[in-house]
């Protein structure tokens, strides 16, 4: 990219920010659609935000861990199978009769030491992705579902969604500044330099 090219970029990234911010306060919606795209594509391909749903669960799972009661070892959820016990002739009418929680009677084989650990005294753990977390990607927009989602939900998912989109977009951003402004010039400089503008 030209480097002359850069200023106009930054001019038209500040002007769509503040439609953004302005698009979400005023619930225009078709607004904060178009604007959050225009941002996107206003960057060169290598620093857009991806929008996709798939790829964005793909990233964003958090991991869970058991930790066994015997060894103190903590497993990845993925790596464990829940089942129940066999139950004693007690429990089952229990079970049956007053309708007793099933969970009493979940458990887990411990890989590293194979006891068995009862799920309900099990310490579960969840790293939540650190917050902000940028990955470069956003879910799919939500969509409005008659009867699902009422309209009060549906909006604040919406804001959500463009608050999430627009600070993915601002990480973007700084990479892209990053890249290429900070190869010791200055701002200032760019803007009357356009010696670098035939060899790019
Ligand atoms: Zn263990």
């Amino acid at each position: 990219m030209p480097q002359a090219r850069l200023p106009d970029v930054n001019t038209a990234y500040i002007k769509y920010r503040n439609e953004i911010i302005q698009a979400i306060k005023e619930k225009n919606w078709p607004l904060l659609h178009g604007t959050l795209h225009s941002l996107n594509a206003l960057l060169p391909p290598e620093y857009r935000v991806l929008i996709s749903s798939a790829e964005y669960d793909k990233l964003a799972v958090p991991e869970v861990s058991y930790k066994c009661n015997f060894c103190a070892k903590e497993t990845d959820k993925s790596e464990i199978e829940v089942f129940d016990c066999v139950r004693t002739s007690v429990e089952r009418l229990l079970v049956g009769f007053i309708g007793a929680s099933d969970d009493n009677n979940k458990t887990w084989i411990c890989a590293k030491c194979n006891k068995t650990n009862k799920l309900q005294k099990t310490i579960i753990s969840q790293t939540v992705l650190s917050n902000p977390s940028f990955l470069g990607v956003v879910p799919n927009p939500p969509e409005r579902m008659d009867g699902l989602m009422d309209r009060l939900k549906f909006e604040k998912a919406l804001e959500i969604w463009g608050l999430e989109f627009l600070s993915e977009l601002e990480q973007k951003m700084a990479l892209f500044r990053d890249d290429h402004w900070n190869r010791g010039e200055e701002e200032g400089d760019l803007a009357i330099d356009t010696s670098t503008e035939e060899s790019s």
